[in-house]
Protein backbone atom coordinates (compact mmCIF):
# COMPACT_ATOMS: atom_id res chain seq x y z
CA UNK A 1 0.00 0.00 0.00
CA UNK A 2 1.13 3.36 -0.66
CA UNK A 3 2.53 5.21 2.07
CA UNK A 4 0.61 8.03 3.38
CA UNK A 5 2.23 12.00 2.77
CA UNK A 6 1.33 14.17 5.08
CA UNK A 7 0.96 18.06 4.16
CA UNK A 8 -1.64 21.12 4.08
CA UNK A 9 -3.77 21.26 1.67
CA UNK A 10 -4.33 24.88 0.86
CA UNK A 11 -7.77 26.37 1.62
CA UNK A 12 -9.90 27.91 -0.78
CA UNK A 13 -9.30 31.65 -1.20
CA UNK A 14 -13.17 33.81 -1.04
CA UNK A 15 -11.34 36.72 -3.40
CA UNK A 16 -7.73 35.77 -4.67
CA UNK A 17 -5.11 37.54 -3.09
CA UNK A 18 -1.54 38.33 -3.04
CA UNK A 19 0.12 35.30 -1.17
CA UNK A 20 2.53 35.78 1.55
CA UNK A 21 5.77 34.53 0.80
CA UNK A 22 7.05 31.34 2.06
CA UNK A 23 10.92 31.08 1.33
CA UNK A 24 12.05 27.49 1.19
CA UNK A 25 8.70 26.16 1.83
CA UNK A 26 9.08 23.91 -1.43
CA UNK A 27 12.87 23.20 -0.96
CA UNK A 28 13.48 19.16 -0.84
CA UNK A 29 15.03 16.78 -3.27
CA UNK A 30 12.20 17.03 -5.86
CA UNK A 31 11.30 13.86 -7.88
CA UNK A 32 12.14 10.49 -7.58
CA UNK A 33 15.47 10.21 -9.35
CA UNK A 34 15.96 8.01 -12.50
CA UNK A 35 17.70 4.45 -12.39
CA UNK A 36 20.76 3.70 -14.10
CA UNK A 37 19.02 1.62 -16.59
CA UNK A 38 16.23 4.35 -17.05
CA UNK A 39 18.89 6.71 -17.71
CA UNK A 40 21.33 4.84 -19.93
CA UNK A 41 18.21 3.16 -22.10
CA UNK A 42 17.54 7.08 -23.14
CA UNK A 43 21.80 7.46 -23.85
CA UNK A 44 22.16 9.48 -21.12
CA UNK A 45 24.65 8.74 -17.79
CA UNK A 46 23.21 6.13 -15.36
CA UNK A 47 24.09 8.41 -12.35
CA UNK A 48 25.68 11.46 -11.50
CA UNK A 49 28.85 11.86 -13.05
CA UNK A 50 32.46 12.81 -11.96
CA UNK A 51 33.07 15.91 -14.10
CA UNK A 52 29.11 16.92 -13.75
CA UNK A 53 30.40 20.39 -13.30
CA UNK A 54 32.43 20.67 -17.17
CA UNK A 55 29.94 18.61 -18.83
CA UNK A 56 26.80 20.55 -17.66
CA UNK A 57 28.47 24.25 -18.49
CA UNK A 58 29.09 23.10 -21.69
CA UNK A 59 25.87 21.30 -22.72
CA UNK A 60 24.40 24.86 -21.51
CA UNK A 61 27.17 26.18 -24.39
CA UNK A 62 25.74 23.74 -26.46
CA UNK A 63 22.07 24.75 -26.37
CA UNK A 64 22.64 28.69 -26.32
CA UNK A 65 23.88 27.53 -29.48
CA UNK A 66 20.82 25.37 -30.79
CA UNK A 67 18.44 27.68 -29.17
CA UNK A 68 18.96 30.91 -29.82
CA UNK A 69 15.15 31.91 -27.99
CA UNK A 70 17.17 30.67 -25.07
CA UNK A 71 19.61 33.01 -24.53
CA UNK A 72 17.12 35.85 -25.63
CA UNK A 73 15.55 34.51 -22.71
CA UNK A 74 18.37 34.73 -20.32
CA UNK A 75 19.51 38.40 -21.51
CA UNK A 76 15.91 40.20 -21.87
CA UNK A 77 13.91 39.82 -18.50
CA UNK A 78 13.90 43.78 -16.75
CA UNK A 79 12.78 41.98 -13.63
CA UNK A 80 9.52 44.16 -13.91
CA UNK A 81 7.62 41.32 -11.35
CA UNK A 82 4.35 41.39 -13.86
CA UNK A 83 5.37 37.26 -13.90
CA UNK A 84 5.81 36.81 -10.10
CA UNK A 85 2.30 35.95 -9.05
CA UNK A 86 0.63 34.22 -12.24
CA UNK A 87 2.67 30.91 -11.93
CA UNK A 88 -0.48 28.29 -10.15
CA UNK A 89 2.86 26.58 -8.15
CA UNK A 90 3.81 30.07 -6.65
CA UNK A 91 0.32 30.82 -5.55
CA UNK A 92 -0.30 27.55 -4.34
CA UNK A 93 2.87 26.99 -2.38
CA UNK A 94 3.70 30.58 -1.49
CA UNK A 95 7.25 29.53 -2.22
CA UNK A 96 9.40 32.79 -3.90
CA UNK A 97 11.63 30.46 -5.90
CA UNK A 98 8.56 29.14 -7.58
CA UNK A 99 8.19 33.19 -9.37
CA UNK A 100 8.79 32.29 -12.76
CA UNK A 101 11.37 35.15 -13.03
CA UNK A 102 12.97 33.06 -9.85
CA UNK A 103 12.95 29.87 -11.41
CA UNK A 104 14.70 31.67 -14.42
CA UNK A 105 17.09 33.27 -12.42
CA UNK A 106 18.22 29.28 -11.28
CA UNK A 107 19.08 28.94 -14.53
CA UNK A 108 20.37 32.75 -15.42
CA UNK A 109 22.83 33.43 -12.21
CA UNK A 110 25.05 30.28 -14.17
CA UNK A 111 24.67 31.50 -17.27
CA UNK A 112 25.33 34.63 -16.31
CA UNK A 113 28.67 33.30 -14.67
CA UNK A 114 30.18 31.85 -17.39
CA UNK A 115 28.71 33.08 -20.69
CA UNK A 116 28.77 36.91 -20.02
CA UNK A 117 31.43 39.12 -19.56
CA UNK A 118 29.87 40.99 -16.57
CA UNK A 119 29.09 37.87 -15.10
CA UNK A 120 32.22 36.58 -15.26
CA UNK A 121 34.30 40.12 -13.98
CA UNK A 122 31.76 41.31 -11.13
CA UNK A 123 29.90 38.14 -10.58
CA UNK A 124 28.13 39.55 -7.73
CA UNK A 125 27.10 43.03 -9.44
CA UNK A 126 25.05 41.15 -11.83
CA UNK A 127 23.50 38.18 -9.73
CA UNK A 128 25.67 35.78 -11.06
CA UNK A 129 26.76 32.12 -9.50
CA UNK A 130 29.04 29.50 -9.76
CA UNK A 131 26.90 26.03 -10.85
CA UNK A 132 27.76 24.20 -7.50
CA UNK A 133 25.75 21.12 -5.89
CA UNK A 134 23.26 23.21 -4.27
CA UNK A 135 22.46 24.95 -7.56
CA UNK A 136 22.75 21.90 -9.38
CA UNK A 137 19.99 20.41 -6.39
CA UNK A 138 18.06 23.64 -6.54
CA UNK A 139 17.76 23.16 -10.21
CA UNK A 140 16.45 19.46 -9.99
CA UNK A 141 13.83 20.81 -7.21
CA UNK A 142 12.55 23.53 -8.42
CA UNK A 143 12.43 22.77 -12.12
CA UNK A 144 10.18 19.73 -11.29
CA UNK A 145 8.19 21.98 -10.24
CA UNK A 146 7.32 23.79 -13.17
CA UNK A 147 4.93 22.22 -15.51
CA UNK A 148 5.87 23.53 -18.55
CA UNK A 149 2.52 25.55 -18.87
CA UNK A 150 3.55 28.98 -20.44
CA UNK A 151 0.86 30.88 -18.42
CA UNK A 152 3.57 32.96 -17.08
CA UNK A 153 4.74 34.01 -20.54
CA UNK A 154 1.56 35.15 -21.38
CA UNK A 155 1.41 38.46 -19.22
CA UNK A 156 5.78 38.97 -19.66
CA UNK A 157 5.56 41.88 -21.43
CA UNK A 158 8.76 40.10 -23.41
CA UNK A 159 7.32 36.71 -23.85
CA UNK A 160 9.81 34.96 -22.14
CA UNK A 161 9.00 31.49 -22.21
CA UNK A 162 10.10 29.78 -18.61
CA UNK A 163 8.68 26.87 -19.81
CA UNK A 164 11.73 26.81 -22.38
CA UNK A 165 14.23 27.31 -19.29
CA UNK A 166 12.79 24.50 -17.62
CA UNK A 167 13.50 22.24 -20.39
CA UNK A 168 16.58 23.38 -21.29
CA UNK A 169 17.70 22.80 -17.24
CA UNK A 170 16.14 19.51 -17.64
CA UNK A 171 17.92 18.48 -20.48
CA UNK A 172 21.35 19.35 -18.53
CA UNK A 173 20.64 17.70 -16.09
CA UNK A 174 19.83 14.36 -17.70
CA UNK A 175 23.57 14.77 -19.64
CA UNK A 176 25.26 14.88 -16.09
CA UNK A 177 23.28 11.55 -15.02
CA UNK A 178 20.54 13.46 -12.82
CA UNK A 179 16.83 12.50 -14.94
CA UNK A 180 13.39 12.43 -13.28
CA UNK A 181 12.26 8.72 -12.77
CA UNK A 182 8.49 8.97 -13.77
CA UNK A 183 9.52 10.69 -17.26
CA UNK A 184 12.66 8.45 -18.16
CA UNK A 185 10.98 5.34 -17.22
CA UNK A 186 7.96 5.53 -19.34
CA UNK A 187 9.50 6.71 -22.34
CA UNK A 188 12.18 3.52 -23.17
CA UNK A 189 8.62 1.61 -22.71
CA UNK A 190 7.40 3.37 -26.03
CA UNK A 191 10.65 2.40 -27.94
CA UNK A 192 10.32 -1.15 -26.81
CA UNK A 193 6.77 -1.69 -26.66
CA UNK A 194 4.87 1.38 -28.19
CA UNK A 195 3.09 3.39 -25.79
CA UNK A 196 3.55 4.82 -22.32
CA UNK A 197 1.92 2.27 -20.40
CA UNK A 198 4.00 -0.70 -21.75
CA UNK A 199 0.80 -2.06 -23.28
CA UNK A 200 2.06 -5.15 -25.50
CA UNK A 201 -0.32 -5.72 -29.03
CA UNK A 202 -2.39 -8.89 -27.31
CA UNK A 203 -3.31 -6.78 -24.36
CA UNK A 204 -3.99 -3.37 -26.61
CA UNK A 205 -6.29 -5.90 -28.84
CA UNK A 206 -8.01 -7.44 -25.91
CA UNK A 207 -9.06 -3.97 -24.41
CA UNK A 208 -10.05 -2.79 -27.80
CA UNK A 209 -12.54 -6.07 -27.83
CA UNK A 210 -13.84 -5.63 -24.09
CA UNK A 211 -14.67 -2.17 -25.01
CA UNK A 212 -16.65 -3.33 -28.51
CA UNK A 213 -18.52 -5.41 -26.08
CA UNK A 214 -19.48 -2.58 -24.06
CA UNK A 215 -20.68 -0.28 -26.97
CA UNK A 216 -22.65 -3.24 -28.01
CA UNK A 217 -24.40 -3.50 -24.94
CA UNK A 218 -25.00 0.26 -24.36
CA UNK A 219 -26.06 1.02 -27.77
CA UNK A 220 -26.98 -2.41 -29.35
CA UNK A 221 -24.72 -1.30 -32.29
CA UNK A 222 -21.75 -2.96 -33.74
CA UNK A 223 -18.91 0.08 -33.40
CA UNK A 224 -15.40 -0.91 -34.26
CA UNK A 225 -11.89 -0.58 -32.44
CA UNK A 226 -10.11 -1.10 -35.51
CA UNK A 227 -6.45 -2.00 -34.77
CA UNK A 228 -3.75 -2.33 -37.41
CA UNK A 229 -5.83 -2.07 -40.12
CA UNK A 230 -3.46 -1.60 -43.35
CA UNK A 231 -5.13 0.45 -45.34
CA UNK A 232 -7.60 2.54 -43.50
CA UNK A 233 -8.50 6.08 -44.35
CA UNK A 234 -7.43 7.40 -40.64
CA UNK A 235 -4.77 6.76 -38.34
CA UNK A 236 -5.86 7.51 -34.78
CA UNK A 237 -2.94 8.22 -32.36
CA UNK A 238 -4.35 8.85 -29.13
CA UNK A 239 -2.82 9.00 -24.98
CA UNK A 240 -2.50 4.86 -23.79
CA UNK A 241 -4.00 6.21 -20.83
CA UNK A 242 -7.05 6.54 -22.96
CA UNK A 243 -6.99 2.28 -23.63
CA UNK A 244 -7.52 1.91 -19.22
CA UNK A 245 -8.16 5.16 -17.44
CA UNK A 246 -11.10 7.05 -16.57
CA UNK A 247 -12.36 8.80 -17.78
CA UNK A 248 -9.58 8.79 -21.01
CA UNK A 249 -11.48 5.50 -21.91
CA UNK A 250 -14.55 7.57 -22.68
CA UNK A 251 -13.24 10.01 -24.66
CA UNK A 252 -11.65 6.74 -27.21
CA UNK A 253 -15.06 5.22 -26.87
CA UNK A 254 -16.50 8.67 -28.33
CA UNK A 255 -13.61 8.58 -30.85
CA UNK A 256 -15.09 5.49 -31.65
CA UNK A 257 -18.97 6.75 -32.02
CA UNK A 258 -17.48 9.79 -34.28
CA UNK A 259 -15.88 7.62 -36.79
CA UNK A 260 -19.13 4.83 -36.99
CA UNK A 261 -21.39 7.70 -37.41
CA UNK A 262 -18.85 9.26 -39.92
CA UNK A 263 -18.84 6.00 -41.71
CA UNK A 264 -15.13 6.27 -41.53
CA UNK A 265 -12.30 3.93 -42.46
CA UNK A 266 -9.96 3.97 -39.38
CA UNK A 267 -7.39 2.21 -37.18
CA UNK A 268 -5.69 2.54 -34.14
CA UNK A 269 -1.39 1.24 -34.54
CA UNK A 270 0.10 -1.01 -32.22
CA UNK A 271 3.32 0.16 -33.43
CA UNK A 272 2.54 3.78 -32.28
CA UNK A 273 0.11 3.18 -30.09
CA UNK A 274 0.61 6.60 -28.14
CA UNK A 275 -0.10 10.20 -28.55
CA UNK A 276 2.05 11.39 -25.53
CA UNK A 277 5.71 12.37 -25.59
CA UNK A 278 7.71 12.85 -22.96
CA UNK A 279 10.62 13.94 -25.15
CA UNK A 280 9.41 17.39 -24.74
CA UNK A 281 8.57 17.17 -20.78
CA UNK A 282 12.49 16.18 -20.62
CA UNK A 283 13.52 18.97 -23.21
CA UNK A 284 14.83 16.25 -25.50
CA UNK A 285 15.13 16.80 -29.24
CA UNK A 286 16.46 13.52 -29.73
CA UNK A 287 13.35 11.97 -28.01
CA UNK A 288 10.84 13.64 -29.13
CA UNK A 289 12.22 12.99 -32.68
CA UNK A 290 12.25 9.15 -32.05
CA UNK A 291 8.87 9.05 -30.67
CA UNK A 292 7.25 11.01 -33.19
CA UNK A 293 9.18 8.79 -36.35
CA UNK A 294 7.18 6.03 -35.14
CA UNK A 295 3.88 8.10 -35.82
CA UNK A 296 5.49 8.48 -38.95
CA UNK A 297 6.41 4.94 -39.31
CA UNK A 298 3.22 3.86 -38.57
CA UNK A 299 1.32 5.83 -41.32
CA UNK A 300 3.79 4.36 -43.65
CA UNK A 301 3.16 0.82 -42.69
CA UNK A 302 -0.68 1.31 -42.48
CA UNK A 303 -1.22 3.37 -45.60
CA UNK A 304 -3.13 5.98 -44.57
CA UNK A 305 -4.20 9.14 -45.93
CA UNK A 306 -4.60 10.84 -42.54
CA UNK A 307 -4.14 11.41 -39.20
CA UNK A 308 -6.07 12.48 -36.36
CA UNK A 309 -4.94 13.21 -32.86
CA UNK A 310 -7.23 11.86 -29.98
CA UNK A 311 -6.89 14.46 -26.87
CA UNK A 312 -4.28 15.45 -24.78
CA UNK A 313 -2.76 18.70 -24.22
CA UNK A 314 1.57 18.14 -24.93
CA UNK A 315 0.47 15.37 -27.39
CA UNK A 316 -0.92 18.55 -29.40
CA UNK A 317 1.48 20.46 -29.30
CA UNK A 318 4.29 17.82 -30.18
CA UNK A 319 1.82 16.85 -33.15
CA UNK A 320 0.58 20.70 -34.31
CA UNK A 321 3.79 22.84 -33.42
CA UNK A 322 6.77 19.71 -34.22
CA UNK A 323 5.55 17.22 -36.19
CA UNK A 324 6.39 18.05 -39.15
CA UNK A 325 10.06 19.09 -38.26
CA UNK A 326 10.52 16.34 -35.56
CA UNK A 327 9.66 13.22 -38.87
CA UNK A 328 8.05 14.92 -42.31
CA UNK A 329 7.72 15.77 -45.40
CA UNK A 330 4.09 14.09 -44.51
CA UNK A 331 3.41 14.48 -48.67
CA UNK A 332 2.77 10.51 -48.71
CA UNK A 333 -1.07 11.72 -46.48
CA UNK A 334 -3.83 13.14 -48.50
CA UNK A 335 -3.39 17.22 -48.90
CA UNK A 336 -6.71 18.17 -48.68
CA UNK A 337 -6.85 17.10 -44.24
CA UNK A 338 -4.69 19.14 -42.57
CA UNK A 339 -1.80 17.17 -40.55
CA UNK A 340 -2.46 16.07 -38.08
CA UNK A 341 -5.71 16.97 -37.54
CA UNK A 342 -7.18 17.20 -33.85
CA UNK A 343 -10.57 14.93 -32.99
CA UNK A 344 -12.31 18.08 -32.00
CA UNK A 345 -11.72 19.69 -35.29
CA UNK A 346 -12.78 16.47 -36.98
CA UNK A 347 -15.72 15.96 -34.50
CA UNK A 348 -17.36 19.67 -35.12
CA UNK A 349 -16.86 19.45 -38.93
CA UNK A 350 -19.17 16.49 -38.96
CA UNK A 351 -21.78 18.06 -36.09
CA UNK A 352 -21.43 21.01 -38.32
CA UNK A 353 -22.27 19.17 -41.59
CA UNK A 354 -25.39 17.43 -39.84
CA UNK A 355 -23.42 13.87 -40.19
CA UNK A 356 -23.36 14.04 -36.30
CA UNK A 357 -26.70 15.26 -35.19
CA UNK A 358 -27.04 15.05 -31.10
CA UNK A 359 -30.16 15.71 -28.62
CA UNK A 360 -29.08 18.53 -26.42
CA UNK A 361 -31.51 17.90 -24.14
CA UNK A 362 -30.41 14.67 -22.79
CA UNK A 363 -27.85 16.40 -20.61
CA UNK A 364 -30.05 18.80 -19.51
CA UNK A 365 -29.49 17.73 -16.02
CA UNK A 366 -25.83 18.41 -16.52
CA UNK A 367 -23.93 21.90 -16.31
CA UNK A 368 -20.78 22.02 -18.10
CA UNK A 369 -17.47 23.82 -18.03
CA UNK A 370 -14.53 23.64 -19.79
CA UNK A 371 -10.62 23.51 -18.54
CA UNK A 372 -8.73 24.85 -21.51
CA UNK A 373 -5.32 22.40 -21.72
CA UNK A 374 -2.13 24.89 -21.14
CA UNK A 375 -0.62 23.65 -24.22
CA UNK A 376 -3.65 23.74 -26.43
CA UNK A 377 -4.26 26.81 -25.64
CA UNK A 378 -1.11 28.58 -25.62
CA UNK A 379 1.24 26.86 -27.46
CA UNK A 380 -1.12 25.67 -30.85
CA UNK A 381 -4.00 25.99 -32.52
CA UNK A 382 -7.18 24.47 -33.62
CA UNK A 383 -9.38 25.30 -37.71
CA UNK A 384 -8.16 27.89 -39.28
CA UNK A 385 -9.20 30.98 -37.63
CA UNK A 386 -7.08 32.48 -34.49
CA UNK A 387 -8.49 31.31 -31.07
CA UNK A 388 -9.97 28.06 -32.81
CA UNK A 389 -8.47 26.09 -29.67
CA UNK A 390 -10.35 27.97 -27.56
CA UNK A 391 -14.11 27.81 -29.45
CA UNK A 392 -13.32 24.46 -31.23
CA UNK A 393 -13.56 22.56 -28.22
CA UNK A 394 -16.76 24.37 -26.96
CA UNK A 395 -18.19 24.67 -30.40
CA UNK A 396 -18.41 20.63 -29.46
CA UNK A 397 -19.41 20.85 -25.84
CA UNK A 398 -22.25 23.19 -26.97
CA UNK A 399 -23.43 21.16 -29.43
CA UNK A 400 -24.27 18.44 -26.96
CA UNK A 401 -25.74 20.76 -24.28
CA UNK A 402 -27.77 23.61 -22.76
CA UNK A 403 -26.24 24.56 -20.43
CA UNK A 404 -22.35 25.44 -20.49
CA UNK A 405 -20.82 28.41 -18.18
CA UNK A 406 -17.19 29.39 -18.70
CA UNK A 407 -14.58 29.78 -15.61
CA UNK A 408 -13.66 33.09 -14.69
CA UNK A 409 -12.44 35.02 -17.90
CA UNK A 410 -8.79 35.20 -16.22
CA UNK A 411 -8.75 31.47 -16.05
CA UNK A 412 -9.90 30.70 -19.40
CA UNK A 413 -8.42 30.63 -23.14
CA UNK A 414 -4.67 32.06 -23.15
CA UNK A 415 -4.77 32.88 -19.49
CA UNK A 416 -5.98 29.11 -18.85
CA UNK A 417 -4.53 27.63 -15.05
CA UNK A 418 -2.81 24.54 -14.79
CA UNK A 419 -4.29 21.60 -13.52
CA UNK A 420 -0.99 20.80 -11.41
CA UNK A 421 -0.17 17.58 -13.07
CA UNK A 422 1.33 18.42 -16.51
CA UNK A 423 4.68 18.84 -17.84
CA UNK A 424 5.82 15.38 -16.35
CA UNK A 425 4.98 15.74 -12.97
CA UNK A 426 1.95 13.52 -13.22
CA UNK A 427 3.39 11.34 -10.63
CA UNK A 428 2.59 10.11 -6.93
CA UNK A 429 6.04 11.58 -5.65
CA UNK A 430 5.05 15.20 -6.38
CA UNK A 431 1.05 14.74 -4.99
CA UNK A 432 1.78 17.72 -2.37
CA UNK A 433 2.96 19.84 -5.37
CA UNK A 434 0.13 18.99 -7.26
CA UNK A 435 -2.56 19.19 -5.03
CA UNK A 436 -1.26 22.72 -4.34
CA UNK A 437 -0.81 23.60 -7.58
CA UNK A 438 -4.18 22.83 -8.58
CA UNK A 439 -5.19 25.71 -6.23
CA UNK A 440 -6.72 28.23 -8.49
CA UNK A 441 -7.72 26.32 -11.04
CA UNK A 442 -9.75 24.03 -8.54
CA UNK A 443 -11.25 27.71 -6.81
CA UNK A 444 -12.15 29.06 -10.38
CA UNK A 445 -13.96 25.61 -10.83
CA UNK A 446 -15.82 26.10 -7.41
CA UNK A 447 -16.78 29.37 -8.72
CA UNK A 448 -18.50 28.48 -11.68
CA UNK A 449 -19.96 25.52 -9.85
CA UNK A 450 -21.34 27.75 -7.28
CA UNK A 451 -22.74 29.85 -9.38
CA UNK A 452 -24.67 27.60 -12.22
CA UNK A 453 -23.99 23.67 -10.62
S1 LIG B 1 5.64 27.81 -17.22
FE1 LIG B 1 3.84 27.57 -15.86
S2 LIG B 1 4.59 26.29 -14.18
FE2 LIG B 1 6.41 27.10 -15.23
S3 LIG B 1 6.93 28.98 -14.13
FE3 LIG B 1 5.57 29.58 -15.83
S4 LIG B 1 3.51 29.59 -14.92
FE4 LIG B 1 4.82 28.40 -13.54
S1 LIG C 1 7.40 39.39 -16.52
FE1 LIG C 1 9.14 38.87 -17.89
S2 LIG C 1 10.52 40.64 -17.75
FE2 LIG C 1 9.09 40.79 -16.01
S3 LIG C 1 10.14 39.77 -14.31
FE3 LIG C 1 8.89 38.24 -15.29
S4 LIG C 1 10.22 37.23 -16.81
FE4 LIG C 1 11.22 39.17 -16.20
Amino acid sequence: MAKKIKFDVPKFRPYPTVPVLKPGVMKGNGPFVAKPDMQEALGFPGELIDDWHDVAIDKMGDLLKKYRSLRVFLDSCVKCGACTDKCHYMIGTNDPKNMPVARQDLFRQVYRRHFTLTGKLFPKLVGAKDLTKDVLDDWYNYFHQCSQCRRCSVFCPYGIDTAEISMAAREILDTVGLGQKYCNEIIPKIYKIGNNLGLPKPALANTLEGLEEDMKDETGIDIKMPLDVEGADILLVTPSADFFAEPHIDGLIGYAKVFHQAGASWTISSYASEAANFGMFIGSYENMRKVSLRVREAALDLKVKRIIFGECGHAWRVAYAFLNTLAGPFDFLDTRYPVPQHICEYTNDLIKKGVIKLDKSANDHRRLTFHDSCNVARATRMGDKPGGQFDIPREVIKACCNYYYDMESYTIKDQTYCCGGGGGLLTDDLLELRVKGALPRMEALKQVVDDHG
